[in-house]
């Protein structure tokens, strides 16, 4: 028997019905099933609780673990919670509940506050990464990737690292993982050149493509959390680990142990600005593991919603 469709992803234009074809998910509406199901978060364990030192980064609400299920009331119930939360809720007094959390053997270490004030524009920003040498990428890569968009946009996207054509030319995501960014962004409404932010956690090639060892992170992530206070997106899209780590902070467990924060209520507070924050899969990834393109579409689904709902707030 065919399910009633979902108005909330029902309401698809051509476009986003034809890139959806090419994902193989004919019928959006339909519930995932089966191996497409697999990046749902594990079984309901209670970890610590975590006092953050410092910034308040990341807050999880139990009410929210797959947004895009929720009904639209929910969801502003939620979202009005969020915004009276992000007033209360002062930088120096950030508290990340992860009790009720559904996740298993993890924890989220909040990143560090900004430095960097200095740092009074984007121009001023892109200038120091030129000049970087905090870890030993700037010896091969031959361009630093700052980052390039709108500011004040939707969405700041977050990725990895460039690779070896965003290295020559200076820009994020113009390679094939940068197509496939373009047309998820395109099936939730946002156009990358008017609507969107998009930079890496690392702003310089690691060589041959390799994982960005940690000292490397590290170097480039107070660039990334001032990035993000002096862009003011109004939402965050985190792509992969990486991304996760250099915003949210280390997430212990498993390698992919990240992943658990799919689905989860997320909000960074940068500049007095409470952010909402969507976790999903790296495009690279999605290329070279196509069956959690589905999963993938439910995050962007949840990021529409938000999008809607700080509409209505
Ligand atoms: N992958 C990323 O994470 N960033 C890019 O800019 C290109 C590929």
């Amino acid at each position: 028997m065919m399910t009633s469709p979902d108005p909330d992803t029902f309401s698809l234009s051509a476009l986003q019905l034809s890139w959806l074809r090419e994902l193989g998910i004919e019928k959006p509406w339909l519930p995932v099933t089966g191996s497409l199901a697999t990046a749902q978060p594990a079984s309901p364990q209670v970890p610590d609780v975590l006092v953050a030192p410092q910034a308040a980064v990341a807050t999880v609400d139990p009410a929210i673990k797959h947004p895009a299920h929720h009904t639209s009331q929910q969801t502003i119930q939620v979202a009005k919670h969020q915004g009276t939360q992000a007033r209360v809720q002062a930088r120096e007094q950030a508290v990340v509940e992860l009790a009720p959390l559904s996740i298993t053997r993890m924890q989220v270490a909040p990143a560090v506050a900004a430095p960097f004030a200095e740092l009074v524009d984007l121009q001023a920003l892109a200038d120091s990464v030129h000049a970087c040498q905090a870890c030993g990428l700037f010896r091969e890569r031959e361009r630093p990737v700052v980052g390039d968009g709108v500011v004040r946009p939707q969405v700041m996207i977050v990725g990895e690292a460039p690779g070896d054509q965003e290295d020559r030319q200076g820009v994020a995501f113009v390679g094939r993982s940068g197509e496939l960014l373009e047309n998820m962004l395109k099936a939730i409404g946002q156009e990358r050149r008017t609507t969107v932010y998009v930079t890496n956690a690392i702003k310089c090639r690691p060589p041959g493509n390799r994982n960005p060892r940690a000292d490397e992170t590290q170097a480039c992530q107070s660039y990334l959390l001032r990035q993000i206070e002096l862009v003011q997106p109004r939402t965050l899209l985190l792509l992969g680990r990486f991304a996760v780590g250099s915003v949210l902070g280390v997430v212990q467990g498993e390698n992919d142990a990240w992943q658990n924060l799919r689905g989860q209520k997320l909000v960074h507070l940068a500049a007095g600005l409470s952010i909402p924050v969507t976790v999903s899969f790296h495009p690279a990834y999605l290329l070279n593991r196509p069956e959690h393109k589905a999963a993938a579409w439910q995050d962007l689904l949840a990021l529409r919603a938000l999008l809607e709902m700080a509409e209505t707030v």
